[in-house]
């Protein structure tokens, strides 16, 4: 399954992500994926839980933000958003020669981390320095 070798690699991100910041948990995850990315939003979520179990992102909230085809065309130079994934014809002058600009990315756009930090009343379980009686 495609979903899940991509899963695996978004896995690897967090788990950096977690270690470099002294985080316990991921909290919530967004991505932005492409209509061209080739990624199925319902399959990528089983994916997702399946490899994020036992790890720092176990039960993370994912949200998947999916993004439009954005066109320019060759023929009259204009940009814009593809009607459909499957019509990549410039909307202006109906010229099939496009170029894709955006539409294929699966990028990691915001991380939440808890860190021990956030969590209350950290700071009352910090050793305090007792002054001794003389
Ligand atoms: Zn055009």
């Amino acid at each position: 399954m495609h979903e899940l070798a991509i899963c695996h690699g978004l896995l690897d991100e967090l788990m950096a992500l977690a270690t470099q910041r002294a985080a316990n948990r991921v909290l919530s995850v967004q991505l932005c994926v492409g209509p061209l990315a080739g990624v199925e939003a319902t399959a990528l979520r089983q994916a997702f839980t399946l490899v994020a179990a036992g790890t720092v992102a176990e039960g993370a909230e994912l949200t998947i933000d999916q993004r439009v085809v954005r066109l320019r065309c060759d023929q009259c130079g204009c940009e814009a958003d593809a009607p459909h994934i499957n019509h990549l014809t410039c909307p202006s002058c109906g010229s099939w020669r496009t170029t894709v600009l955006e539409g294929a990315e699966l990028l990691l756009t915001r991380v939440e981390l808890e860190t021990p930090a956030d969590l209350p009343g950290r700071a009352a379980r910090e050793p305090q320095a007792t002054p001794r009686p003389n």
